[in-house]
């Protein structure tokens, strides 16, 4: 029987990786001053309170910058699995994140702590709907549902950050890749945060998550200003505690990356292109073919910069179509922007997006939004008005 022959109409191999290049001197200036844009408009929501609306200056202030610098990454990216996931990610960060907590932001079904007003779509908040979602999307697709796909962190960092992808920004020795335990710490101080969230509001809780508040977003966003030392993703590598979450997920769920050693030439390609500094290879070589490193957020980078083919994703999919695997061709493959499956399986996804928004403004015109949760409960209570 005759092998099936997948056509790619794509560029040759040496230009389909998402390379980090060298970028000039005032295209790093520009990623610095977005950088601290971003970091401004946190400020001034979290202390300054000067201007109200997110082009100027608030919380929603990066999600707009990763739109405009979005539009420009996915027009200039060489990648067509990379410029897939651009797309995604872009257009989840702009309505799941900023479009509908902007402007519906409703009322989410939710355990624990009520003064925190959890509302769609508080993805890394413990006790939401969308959070226990998330989860379970972890547990079969990876950590790639949100740290890949789905997270405003890894957007601004991919879309503003990509000058300080190259080797001389990122850390890669042994050392560099021990400091990754540096975020367990971090993890300790979520789950008190967890903690906190499933207790009554009260001083101690409220001071705990405020503390706890401070001690993700200031590295969050001065993790952006480091970027030319510890490169683009300093803070997922070092300091997530999401993110150590999702990774604890990733190493008993169903994803993984297939290694075959037998055709690969240990030509070192797949750990030059990886941000998280993941030994891809070695790991493989090691582990019997697995790489399930806690730290892996499922780009496909790796995958599509293996010139052997040696490297395959593995998650649910492969568990329903054993025969499948998911390697540099197929990843490229379903990435071709020329097959008409390719456009309509993209437009349906924006579609089920303009869905969920149309969703949001639907669901918060019928049951409120945080800001009348106060003065429904209180209706609700039989009280005049509650504040918060
Ligand atoms: S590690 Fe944390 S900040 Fe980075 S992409 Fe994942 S959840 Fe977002
Ligand atoms: S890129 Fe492929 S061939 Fe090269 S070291 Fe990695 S797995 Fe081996
Ligand atoms: S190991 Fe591969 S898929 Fe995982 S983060 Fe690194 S480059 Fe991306």
């Amino acid at each position: 029987m005759t092998a099936k022959v997948i056509p790619i109409r794509l560029m040759p191999a040496n230009q389909q990786r998402s390379q980090a290049g060298r970028y000039a001197w005032w295209v790093k200036a520009l990623s610095l001053l977005a950088f601290t844009w971003a970091f401004l408009g946190w400020l001034n929501e979290a202390w300054f309170f000067q201007f109200g609306s997110p082009l100027w200056l608030n919380r929603y202030t990066e999600e707009v910058i990763i739109l405009l610098f979005g539009l420009w990454r996915i027009r200039a990216e060489k990648n067509a699995h990379t410029r897939k996931r651009l797309i995604i990610l872009v257009a989840n960060v702009t309505v799941l994140w900023w479009l509908i907590p902007w402007g519906f932001p409703f009322i989410e079904p939710y355990i624990g702590y009520l003064a925190g007003l959890p509302a769609f779509p508080s993805l890394h908040t413990p006790g939401t709907l969308t959070f226990f979602l998330v989860l379970l999307g972890v547990l079969l697709f990876g950590r790639r549902i949100i740290c890949g796909w789905n997270c405003p962190c890894v957007a601004i960092r991919e879309v503003v950050g990509f000058p300080f992808r190259h080797a001389d920004h990122v850390p890669r020795s042994a050392w560099a890749w021990r400091w990754r335990h540096l975020k367990w710490i971090w993890f300790v101080l979520y789950l008190g945060a967890m903690w906190a969230m499933t207790r009554p509001a009260d001083n101690l809780t409220s001071s705990y998550l405020g503390f706890f508040a401070l001690v993700v977003g200031v590295p969050y966003f001065i993790t952006f200003l480091l970027s030319p030392w510890i490169g683009n993703r300093g803070y997922c590598r070092f300091l997530c505690p999401f993110g150590a979450t999702f990774g604890l997920l990733n190493k008993v769920g169903l994803f993984r990356i297939d290694y075959q050693a037998d055709k690969c030439i240990q030509c070192g390609k797949c750990v030059k292109v990886c941000d998280m500094n993941i030994p891809v290879w070695q790991m493989g070589a090691a582990n019997q073919g697995r790489v399930d490193s806690t730290e892996c957020m499922g780009c496909g980078r790796c995958i599509t910069a293996c010139p052997t083919n040696s490297l395959a994703l593995h998650d649910l999919r492969n568990l329903l179509r054993p025969g499948l695997r998911q390697d540099r061709h197929h990843l490229l493959h379903k990435a071709d922007r020329h097959r008409p499956a390719y456009r309509r399986g993209l437009l349906a996804s924006l579609a089920l997006l303009v869905l969920l928004l149309a969703a949001a403004i639907y669901y918060s015109s019928q049951v409120g939004t945080i800001h009348e949760l106060p003065a429904r409960l209180g209706a609700l209570c039989g009280l005049p008005s509650l504040s918060w």
